[in-house]
């Protein structure tokens, strides 16, 4: 559990064979699978904590998520929405269920994920984008396949609201009975897909079932995912950040020196106040 409100399994850097370096510039995915939420007058989630030296990604596939934040920010992530934060050089904030949300329980099914920044823009002061319904680009494929959702980078010529500081294609593709998409990306580049629903096939071949992570090695550039039912896929890829990374709790940064920087900040109130 994450605080009392989000089960998130830690795929990287849980599995022992996913290190954040071997799948930089996404440093952290945790998942909360589809669940069945119980209606709660409490409401559920992460009290106040730092974040600094990357960006967090949340994508809300059911259910909707408050924040507030030590700049005095709030918001909602409704379904089929992301927000986008850069940590950078630091924010404090609180992550928990909407209250309308909590009251009423529902299905809630969401990932985060923590991407990299480069030396140069842990510096950066914080900031929010939010990738509401009507701000989400899409690529509709062909003969009523489905679309790509563009979170962020580019598919087949539409570019994602989202902006990043390294090159990171982000889509989410809800593909309908029948569909086959392809995706290029360069082999350098990691990339991986996770299933949100449905079942699919890669190279029509390897199954990747719900709540199932593939990762792609470094050879070749391109692949084809087709599925027979609907299925809703989050593809992954990013070019990696050639930096030493040390991380410890919600601190990334490149060396030791400057995570002992970044407790003393959190501990001397730098980052803010929130109750
Ligand atoms: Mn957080």
């Amino acid at each position: 559990m994450v605080g009392d409100g989000f089960k998130m399994h830690n795929f990287i850097p849980g599995v022992p064979q996913l290190s954040m370096q071997r799948t930089n510039p996404f440093i952290v995915l945790d998942y909360n699978s589809l669940t069945e939420l119980a209606p709660s007058d409490h409401v559920r989630g992460v009290g106040a904590h730092p974040h600094k030296g990357f960006e967090t990604v949340s994508i809300v596939y059911h259910g909707k998520i408050a924040h507030t934040d030590s700049t005095g920010f709030h918001g909602v992530i409704g379904e089929g929405e992301v927000q986008w934060m850069t940590a950078a050089s630091g924010i404090l904030h609180k992550e928990y269920h909407e209250e309308g949300f909590s009251k009423s329980g529902g299905k809630f099914q969401m990932v985060q994920l923590w991407v990299n920044l480069p030396s140069e823009f842990k510096k950066e002061p914080a900031k929010y984008q939010s990738i509401t319904r009507d701000k989400m680009s899409k690529y509709l494929l062909d003969d009523n396949q489905g679309i790509i959702e563009v979170i962020s980078g580019e598919y087949n010529g539409i570019k994602g609201s989202a902006s990043t500081y390294t090159p990171i294609h982000m889509y989410n593709a809800k593909l309908n009975p029948g569909a086959k998409a392809n995706f290029n990306f360069p082999a350098e580049y990691n990339s991986m897909l996770l299933v949100i629903e449905g079942n699919i096939r890669v190279n029509g071949e390897q199954k990747v079932a719900t709540d199932q992570l593939l990762i792609f090695e470094n050879e070749g550039e391109g692949f084809e995912i087709s599925t027979d039912e609907k299925s809703v896929v989050l593809i992954l890829s990013g070019e990696p950040i050639k930096e030493p990374i040390a991380a410890h709790g919600p601190f990334v940064m490149n060396n030791r020196e400057e995570i002992l920087e970044a407790c003393n900040e959190f501990n001397l109130g730098k980052f803010g106040y929130l109750e």
